[in-house]
Protein backbone atom coordinates (compact mmCIF):
# COMPACT_ATOMS: atom_id res chain seq x y z
CA UNK A 1 0.00 0.00 0.00
CA UNK A 2 2.79 2.00 0.92
CA UNK A 3 3.93 2.84 -2.78
CA UNK A 4 0.32 4.41 -3.25
CA UNK A 5 0.91 7.48 -1.03
CA UNK A 6 3.44 9.26 -2.85
CA UNK A 7 5.53 10.42 0.42
CA UNK A 8 8.88 10.23 1.27
CA UNK A 9 7.94 9.42 4.74
CA UNK A 10 9.45 6.00 5.40
CA UNK A 11 6.56 4.49 7.59
CA UNK A 12 7.84 1.31 8.13
CA UNK A 13 11.52 2.30 9.14
CA UNK A 14 10.10 4.75 11.21
CA UNK A 15 8.03 2.10 13.30
CA UNK A 16 11.07 -0.53 13.88
CA UNK A 17 12.78 2.46 15.01
CA UNK A 18 9.71 3.28 17.51
CA UNK A 19 10.11 -0.76 18.43
CA UNK A 20 13.97 -0.14 19.60
CA UNK A 21 13.06 2.92 21.55
CA UNK A 22 10.17 1.18 23.10
CA UNK A 23 12.71 -1.75 23.80
CA UNK A 24 15.41 0.74 25.67
CA UNK A 25 12.44 1.82 27.42
CA UNK A 26 11.49 -1.15 28.65
CA UNK A 27 15.01 -2.39 30.23
CA UNK A 28 13.59 -0.74 33.72
CA UNK A 29 17.02 -0.91 35.72
CA UNK A 30 18.86 1.22 32.99
CA UNK A 31 16.43 3.89 33.09
CA UNK A 32 16.08 3.95 37.09
CA UNK A 33 19.90 4.80 36.90
CA UNK A 34 19.15 7.42 34.34
CA UNK A 35 16.20 9.31 34.89
CA UNK A 36 17.33 12.26 31.76
CA UNK A 37 17.70 9.79 29.44
CA UNK A 38 14.08 8.35 29.61
CA UNK A 39 12.83 11.29 29.16
CA UNK A 40 15.04 12.00 26.34
CA UNK A 41 13.81 8.82 24.89
CA UNK A 42 10.19 9.62 25.42
CA UNK A 43 10.52 12.70 23.75
CA UNK A 44 11.63 11.13 20.52
CA UNK A 45 9.06 8.47 20.61
CA UNK A 46 6.35 11.07 21.12
CA UNK A 47 7.26 13.19 18.46
CA UNK A 48 8.05 9.82 15.78
CA UNK A 49 4.29 8.48 16.94
CA UNK A 50 3.00 12.25 16.08
CA UNK A 51 4.63 12.06 12.75
CA UNK A 52 2.99 8.41 12.30
CA UNK A 53 -0.35 9.31 13.19
CA UNK A 54 -0.61 12.39 10.85
CA UNK A 55 1.06 9.73 8.40
CA UNK A 56 -2.17 7.61 8.64
CA UNK A 57 -4.54 10.81 8.55
CA UNK A 58 -3.86 12.17 5.09
CA UNK A 59 -6.75 11.12 2.78
CA UNK A 60 -4.75 8.90 0.57
CA UNK A 61 -3.57 6.52 3.76
CA UNK A 62 -7.48 6.94 5.10
CA UNK A 63 -8.00 5.60 1.09
CA UNK A 64 -5.82 2.69 0.55
CA UNK A 65 -5.11 1.23 4.35
CA UNK A 66 -8.44 0.22 5.55
CA UNK A 67 -8.90 -0.97 2.10
CA UNK A 68 -6.62 -3.67 2.17
CA UNK A 69 -7.10 -4.55 4.96
CA UNK A 70 -10.83 -5.18 4.07
CA UNK A 71 -9.75 -7.21 0.91
CA UNK A 72 -7.95 -9.83 2.94
CA UNK A 73 -10.75 -10.35 5.63
CA UNK A 74 -13.80 -9.60 4.52
CA UNK A 75 -13.48 -9.50 0.66
CA UNK A 76 -11.66 -12.83 -0.09
CA UNK A 77 -14.42 -14.37 2.35
CA UNK A 78 -16.67 -14.31 -0.90
CA UNK A 79 -14.49 -14.18 -4.30
CA UNK A 80 -10.61 -14.35 -4.93
CA UNK A 81 -8.33 -15.21 -7.62
CA UNK A 82 -9.31 -11.95 -9.78
CA UNK A 83 -8.67 -8.19 -10.04
CA UNK A 84 -6.82 -6.91 -6.81
CA UNK A 85 -7.07 -10.17 -4.83
CA UNK A 86 -5.03 -11.60 -8.13
CA UNK A 87 -1.79 -12.59 -6.22
CA UNK A 88 -0.20 -11.41 -9.54
CA UNK A 89 -1.75 -8.00 -9.41
CA UNK A 90 -0.47 -6.69 -6.18
CA UNK A 91 1.60 -3.82 -7.82
CA UNK A 92 -1.63 -2.08 -9.42
CA UNK A 93 -3.44 0.92 -7.66
CA UNK A 94 -6.51 -1.45 -6.43
CA UNK A 95 -9.23 1.30 -7.28
CA UNK A 96 -8.36 0.91 -10.58
CA UNK A 97 -7.50 -2.60 -11.02
CA UNK A 98 -11.36 -2.69 -9.62
CA UNK A 99 -12.77 -0.46 -11.89
CA UNK A 100 -11.02 -2.12 -15.24
CA UNK A 101 -11.92 -5.79 -14.24
CA UNK A 102 -15.25 -5.08 -12.89
CA UNK A 103 -16.67 -1.70 -13.71
CA UNK A 104 -15.51 -0.72 -17.52
CA UNK A 105 -17.38 -3.93 -18.74
CA UNK A 106 -20.49 -3.07 -17.94
CA UNK A 107 -20.25 0.87 -19.46
CA UNK A 108 -19.02 -1.10 -22.34
CA UNK A 109 -22.30 -3.72 -22.34
CA UNK A 110 -24.09 -0.83 -21.87
CA UNK A 111 -23.01 1.18 -24.43
CA UNK A 112 -23.37 -1.65 -26.92
CA UNK A 113 -26.52 -2.80 -29.09
CA UNK A 114 -27.43 -5.94 -27.69
CA UNK A 115 -30.87 -6.52 -30.21
CA UNK A 116 -28.83 -9.83 -32.54
CA UNK A 117 -26.94 -11.17 -29.59
CA UNK A 118 -26.73 -15.00 -29.15
CA UNK A 119 -26.99 -15.60 -25.81
CA UNK A 120 -28.27 -14.47 -22.59
CA UNK A 121 -26.93 -14.48 -18.67
CA UNK A 122 -27.50 -17.25 -16.85
CA UNK A 123 -28.76 -15.55 -13.78
CA UNK A 124 -30.91 -12.68 -15.28
CA UNK A 125 -31.32 -13.40 -18.64
CA UNK A 126 -30.22 -10.47 -20.56
CA UNK A 127 -28.75 -10.49 -23.97
CA UNK A 128 -24.74 -11.17 -24.21
CA UNK A 129 -22.90 -11.29 -27.78
CA UNK A 130 -19.74 -13.61 -26.00
CA UNK A 131 -19.24 -16.41 -23.02
CA UNK A 132 -17.45 -14.46 -21.02
CA UNK A 133 -17.98 -14.18 -17.45
CA UNK A 134 -18.60 -16.63 -15.03
CA UNK A 135 -19.26 -17.38 -11.01
CA UNK A 136 -16.11 -18.98 -11.33
CA UNK A 137 -14.73 -15.92 -9.28
CA UNK A 138 -17.07 -16.48 -6.17
CA UNK A 139 -15.53 -19.05 -3.54
CA UNK A 140 -17.58 -22.11 -3.24
CA UNK A 141 -19.64 -21.42 -6.67
CA UNK A 142 -18.82 -23.21 -9.57
CA UNK A 143 -15.51 -23.79 -11.36
CA UNK A 144 -13.32 -22.68 -14.22
CA UNK A 145 -15.38 -23.32 -17.30
CA UNK A 146 -12.60 -22.78 -19.82
CA UNK A 147 -10.27 -25.70 -18.05
CA UNK A 148 -13.12 -27.90 -16.99
CA UNK A 149 -15.82 -28.55 -19.85
CA UNK A 150 -16.24 -31.82 -18.60
CA UNK A 151 -18.44 -30.49 -15.96
CA UNK A 152 -21.18 -29.42 -17.96
CA UNK A 153 -23.47 -31.83 -20.32
CA UNK A 154 -22.35 -32.43 -23.55
CA UNK A 155 -19.55 -30.14 -22.69
CA UNK A 156 -21.16 -26.96 -23.20
CA UNK A 157 -21.33 -25.04 -20.97
CA UNK A 158 -24.17 -22.27 -20.08
CA UNK A 159 -23.44 -20.78 -16.59
CA UNK A 160 -22.29 -17.82 -18.08
CA UNK A 161 -23.18 -14.24 -16.69
CA UNK A 162 -23.54 -10.68 -17.68
CA UNK A 163 -21.09 -7.80 -16.91
CA UNK A 164 -23.63 -6.47 -14.67
CA UNK A 165 -24.20 -9.64 -12.84
CA UNK A 166 -20.80 -10.05 -12.59
CA UNK A 167 -20.56 -6.56 -11.24
CA UNK A 168 -23.50 -7.49 -8.34
CA UNK A 169 -22.15 -10.41 -7.17
CA UNK A 170 -18.60 -8.92 -6.62
CA UNK A 171 -20.27 -7.37 -3.57
CA UNK A 172 -21.46 -10.37 -1.97
CA UNK A 173 -19.50 -9.55 1.19
CA UNK A 174 -21.00 -6.68 1.62
CA UNK A 175 -24.29 -7.97 2.34
CA UNK A 176 -23.04 -11.15 4.42
CA UNK A 177 -22.31 -11.02 7.80
CA UNK A 178 -18.82 -12.50 8.67
CA UNK A 179 -16.61 -13.23 11.79
CA UNK A 180 -13.03 -13.45 11.88
CA UNK A 181 -12.97 -17.55 11.20
CA UNK A 182 -14.05 -16.76 7.91
CA UNK A 183 -17.83 -17.96 8.91
CA UNK A 184 -20.86 -16.05 7.82
CA UNK A 185 -24.90 -15.49 7.63
CA UNK A 186 -27.17 -13.75 5.36
CA UNK A 187 -30.73 -13.92 6.03
CA UNK A 188 -32.71 -13.67 2.28
CA UNK A 189 -35.56 -12.15 3.93
CA UNK A 190 -36.71 -10.71 1.54
CA UNK A 191 -40.81 -9.95 1.53
CA UNK A 192 -39.24 -6.29 1.59
CA UNK A 193 -35.96 -4.71 0.77
CA UNK A 194 -36.49 -2.57 4.21
CA UNK A 195 -37.09 -6.19 5.58
CA UNK A 196 -33.97 -7.39 4.31
CA UNK A 197 -31.79 -4.72 5.26
CA UNK A 198 -33.20 -4.70 9.11
CA UNK A 199 -32.58 -8.12 9.61
CA UNK A 200 -29.06 -8.05 8.35
CA UNK A 201 -27.84 -5.06 9.53
CA UNK A 202 -29.13 -6.34 13.17
CA UNK A 203 -27.11 -9.38 12.95
CA UNK A 204 -23.43 -6.93 11.89
CA UNK A 205 -24.53 -4.78 14.73
CA UNK A 206 -24.80 -8.34 17.32
CA UNK A 207 -21.54 -9.74 15.55
CA UNK A 208 -19.75 -6.28 16.00
CA UNK A 209 -20.74 -5.90 19.62
CA UNK A 210 -19.40 -9.72 20.06
CA UNK A 211 -16.17 -8.61 18.26
CA UNK A 212 -15.64 -5.92 20.20
CA UNK A 213 -16.54 -7.96 23.53
CA UNK A 214 -13.68 -10.59 22.42
CA UNK A 215 -15.95 -13.59 23.06
CA UNK A 216 -16.70 -16.10 20.25
CA UNK A 217 -18.90 -14.64 17.66
CA UNK A 218 -21.18 -17.11 16.37
CA UNK A 219 -23.40 -16.54 13.02
CA UNK A 220 -26.01 -18.53 14.85
CA UNK A 221 -25.90 -16.32 17.28
CA UNK A 222 -26.09 -13.22 15.57
CA UNK A 223 -29.18 -14.69 13.27
CA UNK A 224 -31.07 -15.69 16.56
CA UNK A 225 -30.23 -12.07 18.22
CA UNK A 226 -31.65 -10.78 14.59
CA UNK A 227 -34.96 -13.33 15.35
CA UNK A 228 -35.30 -11.74 18.55
CA UNK A 229 -34.94 -8.15 17.65
CA UNK A 230 -37.90 -8.70 15.37
CA UNK A 231 -40.00 -10.56 17.95
CA UNK A 232 -39.62 -7.82 20.11
CA UNK A 233 -41.24 -5.37 17.14
CA UNK A 234 -44.28 -7.65 16.70
CA UNK A 235 -45.39 -10.47 18.30
CA UNK A 236 -46.83 -11.90 14.78
CA UNK A 237 -43.32 -11.63 13.50
CA UNK A 238 -41.85 -15.77 12.24
CA UNK A 239 -39.09 -16.54 10.19
CA UNK A 240 -40.50 -19.63 8.95
CA UNK A 241 -40.06 -19.94 5.47
CA UNK A 242 -37.30 -17.59 5.44
CA UNK A 243 -34.06 -18.63 3.35
CA UNK A 244 -31.02 -18.52 5.37
CA UNK A 245 -26.97 -18.92 3.55
CA UNK A 246 -24.56 -19.89 5.86
CA UNK A 247 -20.73 -19.66 5.25
CA UNK A 248 -18.36 -21.94 6.45
CA UNK A 249 -14.77 -23.61 5.56
CA UNK A 250 -15.28 -21.79 2.14
CA UNK A 251 -18.88 -23.99 1.48
CA UNK A 252 -22.19 -22.35 1.49
CA UNK A 253 -25.05 -23.83 2.71
CA UNK A 254 -28.80 -22.95 1.60
CA UNK A 255 -31.72 -23.62 4.29
CA UNK A 256 -35.23 -22.85 4.45
CA UNK A 257 -36.27 -22.25 8.28
CA UNK A 258 -38.89 -24.81 9.08
CA UNK A 259 -42.33 -23.31 10.05
CA UNK A 260 -41.41 -25.56 13.05
CA UNK A 261 -37.99 -24.44 13.96
CA UNK A 262 -39.87 -21.22 14.41
CA UNK A 263 -42.11 -21.66 16.57
CA UNK A 264 -39.35 -23.05 18.56
CA UNK A 265 -37.41 -20.60 18.44
CA UNK A 266 -39.89 -17.95 19.15
CA UNK A 267 -40.79 -20.09 22.12
CA UNK A 268 -37.65 -19.85 23.73
CA UNK A 269 -37.01 -16.44 23.11
CA UNK A 270 -39.85 -15.36 24.91
CA UNK A 271 -39.47 -17.78 27.80
CA UNK A 272 -37.84 -16.33 30.57
CA UNK A 273 -35.37 -18.08 32.23
CA UNK A 274 -32.85 -17.64 34.76
CA UNK A 275 -31.20 -14.11 35.90
CA UNK A 276 -33.38 -12.08 33.77
CA UNK A 277 -32.29 -14.41 30.60
CA UNK A 278 -34.17 -15.73 27.98
CA UNK A 279 -34.45 -19.55 27.42
CA UNK A 280 -32.66 -18.88 24.30
CA UNK A 281 -29.83 -16.08 25.73
CA UNK A 282 -28.72 -18.23 27.93
CA UNK A 283 -27.71 -20.67 25.88
CA UNK A 284 -25.37 -18.34 23.71
CA UNK A 285 -22.11 -18.83 25.35
CA UNK A 286 -22.78 -22.55 26.11
CA UNK A 287 -20.25 -25.17 24.66
CA UNK A 288 -17.76 -27.88 25.09
CA UNK A 289 -13.94 -27.34 25.08
CA UNK A 290 -11.71 -29.67 22.94
CA UNK A 291 -14.92 -31.95 21.41
CA UNK A 292 -15.49 -33.44 18.35
CA UNK A 293 -12.28 -32.54 16.55
CA UNK A 294 -13.39 -28.49 17.44
CA UNK A 295 -11.36 -26.60 19.70
CA UNK A 296 -14.93 -25.30 20.37
CA UNK A 297 -17.93 -26.96 19.90
CA UNK A 298 -20.61 -24.53 20.27
CA UNK A 299 -24.07 -25.92 21.54
CA UNK A 300 -26.07 -23.45 20.45
CA UNK A 301 -24.88 -23.17 16.70
CA UNK A 302 -25.44 -26.80 17.25
CA UNK A 303 -29.13 -26.45 18.40
CA UNK A 304 -30.22 -23.96 15.81
CA UNK A 305 -28.07 -25.91 13.11
CA UNK A 306 -30.46 -29.22 14.34
CA UNK A 307 -33.65 -26.78 14.59
CA UNK A 308 -33.18 -25.69 11.15
CA UNK A 309 -33.25 -29.81 9.90
CA UNK A 310 -36.26 -30.01 11.93
CA UNK A 311 -33.74 -33.21 13.93
CA UNK A 312 -34.91 -33.56 17.75
CA UNK A 313 -32.25 -32.66 20.06
CA UNK A 314 -32.50 -36.05 22.09
CA UNK A 315 -28.50 -37.25 21.09
CA UNK A 316 -27.07 -33.79 21.81
CA UNK A 317 -28.98 -34.00 25.35
CA UNK A 318 -28.12 -37.57 25.82
CA UNK A 319 -24.27 -36.75 25.05
CA UNK A 320 -24.21 -33.49 27.45
CA UNK A 321 -25.68 -35.87 30.05
CA UNK A 322 -23.11 -38.25 29.84
CA UNK A 323 -20.40 -35.89 30.17
CA UNK A 324 -21.17 -34.46 32.95
CA UNK A 325 -22.23 -37.89 34.75
CA UNK A 326 -18.59 -39.35 33.43
CA UNK A 327 -17.28 -35.41 34.80
CA UNK A 328 -15.65 -34.96 31.26
CA UNK A 329 -13.29 -31.74 31.29
CA UNK A 330 -14.50 -28.67 29.18
CA UNK A 331 -17.97 -28.64 29.53
CA UNK A 332 -19.38 -25.19 29.43
CA UNK A 333 -22.83 -25.85 31.17
CA UNK A 334 -24.90 -26.48 33.38
CA UNK A 335 -27.50 -28.76 34.43
CA UNK A 336 -29.95 -25.78 33.86
CA UNK A 337 -28.72 -25.47 30.14
CA UNK A 338 -29.43 -29.24 29.58
CA UNK A 339 -33.11 -28.22 30.87
CA UNK A 340 -33.50 -25.80 28.09
CA UNK A 341 -32.59 -27.87 25.55
CA UNK A 342 -35.08 -30.31 27.27
CA UNK A 343 -38.19 -28.16 27.09
CA UNK A 344 -37.15 -26.55 23.14
CA UNK A 345 -36.87 -30.35 22.31
CA UNK A 346 -40.34 -31.38 24.23
CA UNK A 347 -42.26 -28.18 22.05
CA UNK A 348 -40.55 -29.40 18.56
CA UNK A 349 -41.62 -32.87 19.28
CA UNK A 350 -45.12 -31.67 20.07
CA UNK A 351 -45.36 -29.48 17.39
CA UNK A 352 -43.53 -32.70 15.01
CA UNK A 353 -46.51 -34.72 16.33
CA UNK A 354 -49.41 -32.18 15.85
CA UNK A 355 -48.20 -32.29 12.52
CA UNK A 356 -48.43 -35.70 11.89
CA UNK A 357 -51.98 -35.59 13.24
CA UNK A 358 -53.69 -38.86 14.15
CA UNK A 359 -55.90 -40.00 17.58
CA UNK A 360 -54.37 -40.32 21.25
CA UNK A 361 -51.47 -37.73 20.34
CA UNK A 362 -49.39 -37.52 23.91
CA UNK A 363 -47.56 -34.86 24.56
CA UNK A 364 -44.38 -33.80 26.48
CA UNK A 365 -45.58 -31.17 29.25
CA UNK A 366 -43.78 -28.84 30.39
CA UNK A 367 -44.55 -28.78 34.10
CA UNK A 368 -44.26 -32.51 34.55
CA UNK A 369 -40.72 -32.50 32.66
CA UNK A 370 -39.60 -29.78 35.46
CA UNK A 371 -41.12 -31.93 38.21
CA UNK A 372 -39.43 -35.05 36.79
CA UNK A 373 -36.06 -33.01 37.03
CA UNK A 374 -37.29 -32.13 40.88
CA UNK A 375 -37.79 -36.05 41.37
CA UNK A 376 -34.37 -36.45 40.42
CA UNK A 377 -33.13 -34.18 42.52
CA UNK A 378 -35.18 -36.18 45.57
CA UNK A 379 -33.12 -39.11 44.81
CA UNK A 380 -30.08 -37.92 44.24
CA UNK A 381 -30.63 -35.99 47.95
CA UNK A 382 -32.41 -39.16 49.31
CA UNK A 383 -29.04 -40.97 48.45
CA UNK A 384 -26.74 -38.21 50.19
CA UNK A 385 -28.87 -38.50 53.15
CA UNK A 386 -27.68 -42.03 53.58
CA UNK A 387 -24.12 -41.39 52.65
CA UNK A 388 -24.32 -42.90 49.56
CA UNK A 389 -23.67 -39.95 46.96
CA UNK A 390 -21.49 -41.72 44.27
CA UNK A 391 -24.97 -44.52 44.23
CA UNK A 392 -26.53 -41.11 42.41
CA UNK A 393 -23.86 -40.74 39.45
CA UNK A 394 -24.28 -44.41 39.05
CA UNK A 395 -27.43 -44.64 38.47
CA UNK A 396 -27.63 -41.38 36.34
CA UNK A 397 -25.34 -43.76 34.34
CA UNK A 398 -26.92 -46.48 33.72
CA UNK A 399 -30.47 -44.84 33.46
CA UNK A 400 -28.71 -42.89 30.42
CA UNK A 401 -27.98 -46.08 28.97
CA UNK A 402 -31.33 -47.29 29.16
CA UNK A 403 -32.52 -44.47 27.31
CA UNK A 404 -30.37 -44.42 24.62
CA UNK A 405 -30.67 -47.67 24.19
CA UNK A 406 -34.10 -46.96 23.98
CA UNK A 407 -34.84 -49.55 26.60
CA UNK A 408 -37.84 -48.21 28.79
CA UNK A 409 -38.10 -51.84 30.90
CA UNK A 410 -34.47 -51.60 31.99
CA UNK A 411 -35.09 -47.62 32.49
CA UNK A 412 -38.63 -48.59 34.80
CA UNK A 413 -36.09 -51.39 36.70
CA UNK A 414 -33.89 -49.13 37.73
CA UNK A 415 -36.47 -46.32 38.49
CA UNK A 416 -38.56 -48.55 41.35
CA UNK A 417 -35.19 -49.85 42.88
CA UNK A 418 -34.19 -46.58 43.44
CA UNK A 419 -37.28 -45.69 44.86
CA UNK A 420 -37.33 -48.80 47.16
CA UNK A 421 -34.20 -48.47 48.45
CA UNK A 422 -35.44 -44.96 49.63
CA UNK A 423 -38.40 -46.01 50.51
CA UNK A 424 -40.38 -43.46 48.15
CA UNK A 425 -43.33 -44.07 46.05
CA UNK A 426 -42.89 -43.80 42.06
CA UNK A 427 -43.91 -40.52 40.00
CA UNK A 428 -47.00 -41.74 38.08
CA UNK A 429 -45.47 -40.03 35.14
CA UNK A 430 -43.49 -42.32 34.12
CA UNK A 431 -45.97 -45.03 34.43
CA UNK A 432 -48.29 -43.04 32.49
CA UNK A 433 -46.24 -42.50 29.57
CA UNK A 434 -44.59 -45.62 28.45
CA UNK A 435 -46.64 -46.43 26.05
CA UNK A 436 -44.38 -43.45 24.07
CA UNK A 437 -40.95 -44.28 23.99
CA UNK A 438 -40.15 -40.44 22.90
CA UNK A 439 -42.38 -38.98 25.85
CA UNK A 440 -41.39 -41.15 27.89
CA UNK A 441 -37.50 -40.46 26.99
CA UNK A 442 -37.84 -36.87 27.45
CA UNK A 443 -39.54 -37.24 30.76
CA UNK A 444 -36.06 -39.92 31.63
CA UNK A 445 -33.75 -37.23 30.48
CA UNK A 446 -35.05 -34.52 32.41
CA UNK A 447 -34.40 -36.58 36.14
CA UNK A 448 -31.56 -37.61 35.03
CA UNK A 449 -30.90 -34.32 34.88
CA UNK A 450 -31.94 -33.45 38.43
CA UNK A 451 -29.97 -36.77 39.75
CA UNK A 452 -26.67 -35.11 38.13
CA UNK A 453 -26.84 -32.36 39.82
CA UNK A 454 -24.48 -29.44 40.17
CA UNK A 455 -22.91 -28.64 43.69
CA UNK A 456 -22.43 -24.70 42.59
CA UNK A 457 -26.28 -24.61 41.40
CA UNK A 458 -28.55 -22.61 43.51
CA UNK A 459 -31.53 -23.61 41.43
CA UNK A 460 -30.58 -27.33 42.53
CA UNK A 461 -31.64 -26.73 46.16
CA UNK A 462 -35.49 -25.40 45.33
ZN1 LIG B 1 -26.91 -10.95 -15.84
Amino acid sequence: VIKFLNTDFDVANEVKECNKLIRTLKKKNELVKSRNEAVRILKELTSKFIQIIDYFETPQAKKYFPAKTLSYIVINNAWNGVSFLNPQAKNLDFYDDFQSYFVEPVKKYLAEDHSKDKYICSTCQRPMKKLEYSYGFLNGMGYDLNRKTSNAWNFSNDLYICPICQLMYSVVSAGFTYNMSSQGIFINDNSSIIQLKESNNQMLESMTSDLAKNSHASPYRAFASAFKNELAKSEKYTMANVQVITYDDSKYSFKIIPAIASEVLKYAANKNWKNGSTMLTSLYSTGIQGFRGENYYSIFSAVINQLMNNTDLTNLIYTMELLKVTKTQGCRYSTFNIMSLICMNARLINEISKLKGGSNIMEVNEDKLHKMRGCGVGIREGYASKANENKAQTLAYRMLEALRSNNIEQFMDLLLNAYLYLDKIVPSVFISSQTDQKVFKQYGYAFVAGLIGEEFDSEESK
